[in-house]
C-alpha cells in the first residue's frame, strides 16, 4: 500500500474521513526550464487510492450535476478504484470526446461540487481522468467506432478546437461525412495555438485528431472561412454546416502605446512561445525578444498561462497587474498558484493608463493607476474605480495583453441570413444550437463567448443532435433575430 491505510478496503461512511491522496508534480526550478507539462498526476497505486475516496453518494451525485457535460463521475471513481482504468476512461469518454484534455485544463467544476470538498478536500476528478484516459490511449482503447454502412451525408465543421472536434466525432459515429476547415496550419485550433504545452502538451492534441482521421474525418488547414471559402459555398457541397469558430478575436484596451514595439496580444506571444515553429503561420515565426522585465494585463486562465510562457522564456521578474482583488479573478485559482510559485508577482488594484517607448518606438515602461472597488456591475464583482492622482511609472521590456476576447466578426460580417448579437456572437437557439440561417449551426465560444473546454463539449453535442434532426427531416426550433449590436 501506498500509505498506512489501505484506502480500497475503507467502508463507505468511513471515507468521509480519508485524506486526499496528493498527485505528482515537477520541481518549480526544474520545470522553470521547460516548456513540458507540470502535473505528472496519478500513479496506478495513488490513482485506485484517491479514487477510493469516493463515497458513492446517491443519485443525483453533486459531482455529476456540476459537469456541463453531465459525466458520470461516480462511475468513473468505482471503475477506477478496482483498478479498472480502462473502463474508467470510456465512462468518461461517453460524453466526453476530450477527457485527457478535460483532466489537463478543466477548471473541475465536478470537484467544486464534490461533497468532500466540505470535509478533508474533494476528490481530484480532473487527474484521475487525465490518468485513466492515458492509460486507455496507451492501451488503444479510445479510438472512435463507426458504422459501416454510410449514410452518405455530408458535414462541413468549421473550427477544430473543442466544439469543433466534439460535433465532428458525433457525426462521424452517426455514419455522415465529416470535413472539418482550420485557419491554422494543423487542427486543434485553441487545443494547440491558445494552452501552452506545460498544461497541455500538443501530443494529446494530436492523438485524438489522430483518431478522427482514423475514424475517416479530413481536415483542411489553412482554410479561413468567409475570407477563403463562403459558407453559402460549403452549403452547396455539404448537407449541413457546424460553426465552432471559436472567441479569439483579441480585446485591446484603447490607451496611448498599444501599437508599441514590445506590446503583444496573449494569443500571438503564447503561439509563438509554445507552439514548434513548423506549426506556426509565416507571420509568427520569430520568437519574441522580452528582455528582463514583463508585466500581463488581465486576471484570466490566459494572463496566467502568459505570465508563466514568460518566465520560462528567461523573464526575471514577472508581474500580472490585475484591476480588481483576487476574489474577483476569474480562472483557475489552482493554476494561479502555480503560476505564483514559479515566481510571478500579482499587483491588485491597478491598471495601466499608457504604454511608454523611447524614440525607436520601443516600450521602455507604462503609466499605471492605482483603483479601488465600487458597485457591482452588470457581471456582479464590484467595478474597479480609478483612483485620481495615483498615477506611478512602472519600467518594462514587454507588456502582454490578456484583457478579453471576441469571436471574429468576419462570419457574421459576410454571410446573409446568420445573425450575430453582441459584439460578433452567433445568435442560436441556445438549446439547439440552430443559427438564424437554414442548415447552418453554431456552438461553444462563439455563441457564448469565451467559456471552458468542457462547456463548448457540452453545447457542441446539443448542436450535433439538432443537425441529425436537421438531417433526418425533423423540427429543429430556430432563434428569433435580435437587433445587432453596434461596436
Ligand atoms: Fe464521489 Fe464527490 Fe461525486 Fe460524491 S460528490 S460521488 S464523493 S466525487
Amino acid at each position: 500500500m501506498s500509505s498506512e491505510t489501505d484506502f480500497r478496503q475503507v467502508s463507505r461512511s468511513g471515507r468521509v474521513n480519508l485524506e486526499p491522496v496528493p498527485y505528482l508534480k515537477r520541481d518549480v526550478a526544474e520545470r522553470i526550464c521547460d516548456f513540458e507539462e507540470v502535473i505528472l498526476g496519478y500513479d496506478k497505486e495513488l490513482a485506485e487510492d484517491e479514487a477510493s475516496r469516493c463515497m458513492q453518494c446517491p443519485d443525483p451525485q453533486p459531482c455529476t450535476l456540476s459537469c456541463p457535460a453531465g459525466n458520470d463521475i461516480p462511475e468513473a471513481l468505482w471503475q477506477a478504484s478496482q483498478g479498472n482504468f480502462i473502463e474508467a476512461a470510456l465512462v468518461f469518454a461517453a460524453t466526453s470526446p476530450l477527457p485527457e484534455v478535460c483532466g489537463r485544463v478543466c477548471p473541475n467544476l465536478c470537484q467544486q461540487g464534490c461533497v468532500l470538498g466540505q470535509r478533508n478536500g474533494a476528490i481530484s476528478v480532473g487527474k484521475l481522468e487525465a490518468f485513466v484516459s492515458d492509460v486507455a490511449r496507451e492501451a488503444g482503447a479510445l479510438a472512435i467506432t463507426v458504422p459501416e454502412e454510410k449514410t452518405g451525408k455530408h458535414i462541413a465543421v468549421v473550427g477544430s478546437g473543442p466544439a469543433g472536434i466534439t460535433v465532428a466525432e458525433d457525426m462521424i459515429k452517426l455514419g455522415h461525412q465529416v470535413t472539418v476547415y482550420e485557419s491554422w496550419p494543423e487542427p486543434g485550433g485553441v487545443l494547440i495555438y491558445g494552452i501552452p504545452n506545460f498544461k497541455l502538451e500538443k501530443e494529446v492534441v494530436g492523438y485524438k485528431i489522430q483518431d478522427l482521421r482514423d475514424a475517416g474525418v479530413t481536415f483542411i488547414t489553412n482554410t479561413r472561412v468567409g475570407e477563403d471559402v463562403m459558407i453559402e459555398d460549403l452549403q452547396h457541397e455539404y448537407d449541413a454546416v457546424f460553426l465552432g469558430t471559436g472567441a479569439g478575436i483579441e480585446a485591446t484596451m484603447g490607451i496611448p502605446g498599444e501599437k508599441l514595439d514590445g506590446v503583444w496580444k496573449s494569443t500571438d506571444y503564447l503561439v509563438r512561445a509554445n507552439v514548434k515553429e513548423d506549426m506556426r503561420p509565416e507571420d509568427k515565426k520569430l520568437v519574441p525578444d522580452i528582455g528582463r522585465r514583463v508585466a500581463v494585463i488581465g486576471g484570466g486562465d490566459t494572463a496566467v498561462d502568459c505570465a508563466r510562457s514568460s518566465i520560462r522564456l528567461g523573464a526575471e521578474e514577472v508581474t500580472i497587474v490585475y484591476r480588481r482583488t483576487e476574489a474577483e479573478m476569474p480562472g483557475n485559482q489552482s493554476e494561479r498558484m502555480i503560476c505564483v510559485e514559479e515566481g510571478t508577482q500579482i499587483n491588485y488594484l491597478q491598471a495601466p493608463v499608457e504604454y511608454i517607448g523611447d524614440e525607436n518606438g520601443r516600450l521602455t515602461a507604462m503609466k499605471v493607476i492605482k483603483m479601488e472597488l465600487g458597485e457591482p456591475d452588470a457581471s456582479g464583482r464590484r467595478r474597479p474605480v480609478k483612483i485620481e492622482g495615483s498615477e506611478f511609472i512602472q519600467e518594462v521590456d514587454t507588456v502582454v495583453l490578456a484583457v478579453g476576447y471576441w469571436p471574429d466578426p468576419l462570419l457574421g460580417d459576410k454571410t446573409d441570413n446568420l445573425a450575430t448579437h453582441n459584439w460578433g456572437l452567433i445568435l442560436t437557439d441556445e438549446m439547439v444550437g440552430a443559427t438564424t440561417r437554414e442548415g447552418v449551426f453554431a456552438a461553444g465560444d462563439n455563441v457564448h463567448g469565451p467559456d471552458l473546454v468542457i462547456t463548448a463539449i457540452a453545447s457542441s453535442h446539443q448542436a450535433a443532435n439538432s443537425m441529425q434532426a436537421y438531417l433526418e427531416g425533423q423540427p429543429v426550433v430556430l432563434p428569433k433575430p435580435k437587433p445587432r449590436r453596434k461596436k
